[in-house]
């Protein structure tokens, strides 16, 4: 198997980084996947594993490194071959970093980069602030727009609730959070001189675009 670049997604949440990785991954050919969603996945199935997960998840507990090892081992070799690898959500830990190492140095060694998505925290919480979602249907209505005001979606009828996770106080917090638990993983690779710096605050296509240009540039 020759994959030839492996790029990490970091970035708070609401930075975007799910979209960008999609994006991403459908631009150069690479697979994507969110270990996020992949443990989800995994803990909806009936087997030990599963349940073991869905134990960890409904706990808040972040999956031991020695089982997230074997996941993500077992999902990059169900990828067969791969141009690239886009990794939203992983690594998290010095512990996954160490592991990726050794799987990259497994892959033949590609290329690998860190694209840190930053973004103005106060801009972001502003943002969300700012808009509703459609309690059935979620689709999305800002401010400025008449179904924001009537609570109404003009879809589906449904009605328009601000999302938990749009909570700017519990937004702050899995910001702060997320911020304080992968300082270490950015900075490690800050100092490998693997990590790009992109401005998040900007229209999706213009981060998208400077995330390929700045990629391009390393190659
Ligand atoms: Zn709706």
């Amino acid at each position: 198997m020759v994959i030839k670049n492996i790029y990490i997604m970091l970035g708070p949440p609401g930075s975007g980084k799910g979209t960008q990785s999609k994006l991403l991954g459908k631009k150069l050919g690479y697979a994507y996947f969110s270990t996020g969603v992949l443990l989800r996945d995994i803990a909806r199935e009936q087997s030990e594993l599963g349940k073991k997960v869905k134990g960890f998840i409904d706990q808040g507990i972040i999956i031991p490194d020695e089982m997230m090892r074997n996941i993500f081992r077992a999902k990059v070799t169900s990828l067969g071959k791969v141009k690239g690898l886009i990794l939203d959500g992983y690594p998290r830990t010095l512990g996954q970093v160490g592991f990726l190492d050794e799987l990259t140095a497994e892959l033949g060694g590609p290329k690998t980069a860190a694209v840190f998505l930053e973004v103005d925290k106060q801009k972001l919480l502003a943002r969300l602030a700012n808009r509703k979602s459609c309690a059935v249907c979620h689709t999305i209505y800002k401010s400025d727009m008449p179904e924001y005001a009537t609570g109404v979606c003009s879809k589906c009828g449904g009605q328009l609730v601000m999302r938990s996770d749009d909570d700017p106080a519990v937004m702050e917090k899995r910001f702060e959070e997320y911020l304080a638990k992968t300082a270490p993983v950015k900075e490690h690779y800050e100092s490998q001189g693997l990590l790009v710096h992109i401005d998040g605050d900007q229209p999706i296509e213009k981060v998208h675009q400077e995330i390929l240009k700045k990629l391009e540039t390393r190659n």
